[in-house]
């Protein structure tokens, strides 16, 4: 096992115990350990940490085990924050579940699109459009939003708004998910006198030039599209992540790269230029809200019996960010700052050998294994 630490911080945190130091601390843990919460919490990203594609890498199932009691119950908090999603969190935590061998609860998943759901008020019963691969629809309906249709069922609805359409040899699946009660196809929707008020780009695009063309119609139409020029209705993407690892060698273009496309030419094809939002990390409000995802994720000790919704819980002292993209995952969790601790893996962006002094990490390791076991280490000395 090698760590390369890299700050001067941290080589401070590792300077050895003199004597005394050291048996106090030893006294302090053995009358402590009864009643101790974890002060410490660990937030995973999924692609290139803890899967390539649908496979496990870096031994991310013996990591994640050792975060759990013999008995399957939560030793230690942790999340998964990723900003990949296009399905709704619960059937991503049970997929989670069945590739990694474990029980993972659906509160402890944290997509691109979750923030989404803060946005439930403002379009709660207005026309929304919802991209990507996946259930985008089906996503954004269990947040909560009601009037919300798939870009797939949008465009179909429209004769001619795409011109390659007849070149395209896939057919789009257009029938229900497995939700019985949801049809993606959306309510009984006039589309051509109900303007949408929004699109949410929730999961990567999988026909950009058509996804591109439409929304650029929505955009510029006011959401009538055919019609005249209007005002931009609000566009919010999941992330912003130019690139990720799968199983290819190299890295794939993300929603960051459809972002620069969707930008670029509507910039170039209209009078002002486009306006949106961006979720995900390396966005501080993310790993904020992670802190507060994993709060009521610690292991709760006798003593918090009166505390069932943990309104007295303690800060934590470190919450560690395991991630692949130093631009993304690092960037993130050191912009956010104290009490965020990152730690960069070599198996998906960062291979080992690019210049990554721009977002450097607290420390880099090879696998996440390693992260979990150099954790446990520090905390559970
Ligand atoms: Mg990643």
């Amino acid at each position: 096992m090698s760590f390369r630490l890299l700050t001067k911080a941290w080589r401070q945190q590792i300077q050895p115990l003199n004597r005394t130091e050291f048996s106090s601390y030893i006294l302090h843990r053995s009358f402590s350990r009864v009643s101790e919460r974890p002060s410490f919490g660990i937030a995973f990203d999924i692609d290139g940490v803890i899967l390539l594609g649908n496979t496990p890498v870096g031994g991310s199932p013996t990591a994640l085990r050792k975060l759990y009691n013999y008995d399957g119950t939560l030793k230690f908090p942790y999340v998964f924050l990723s900003n990949g999603g296009g399905i709704p969190e619960a059937k991503r935590a049970s997929e989670l579940s069945e590739l990694l061998g474990l029980n993972v609860s659906a509160s402890q998943v944290l997509q691109g699109h979750s923030p989404f759901r803060q946005l439930v008020n403002r379009f709660e019963d207005k026309l929304i459009v919802a991209a990507g691969k996946g259930e985008p629809a089906l996503v954004m309906s269990e947040y909560g939003f009601k009037n919300v249709i798939s870009i797939d069922a949008y465009a179909s609805r429209f004769e001619n708004i795409d011109p390659l359409a007849p070149y395209k040899k896939w057919t789009t699946k257009l029938a229900t998910t497995q939700n019985p009660k949801f049809d993606e196809s959306g309510p009984q929707i006039d589309v051509f006198s109900e303007r949408v008020q929004a699109a949410f780009i929730v999961s990567d695009p999988v026909d950009w030039s058509r996804d591109v063309q439409v929304l650029c119609d929505i955009l510029k139409t006011g959401g009538l599209p055919g019609r005249n020029v209007g005002t931009q209705p609000h566009l919010y993407f999941a992330n912003d992540d130019l690139e990720y690892q799968t199983k290819f060698p190299s890295e794939r273009l993300g929603m960051g790269a459809f972002r620069i496309a969707l930008e670029s030419i509507f910039n170039r094809t209209h009078h002002h230029s486009l306006e949106y939002t961006c979720f995900g990390k390396p966005h501080p409000s993310v790993f904020k809200n992670a802190e507060i995802v994993l709060q009521k994720h610690v292991p709760r000790v006798d003593e918090d019996s009166y505390d069932i919704n943990h309104k007295n819980a303690q800060p934590f002292q470190t919450l560690y960010m395991i991630g692949d993209n130093p631009a993304v995952d690092i960037r993130g969790a050191r912009q956010t700052g104290h009490p965020w601790f990152s730690i960069l893996t070599r198996t998906g962006v960062f291979k080992g050998k690019e210049n990554h002094d721009k977002f450097p990490a607290d420390l880099v390791v090879d696998t996440v294994e390693e992260a979990v076991d150099y954790i446990l280490a520090k905390e559970c000395a």
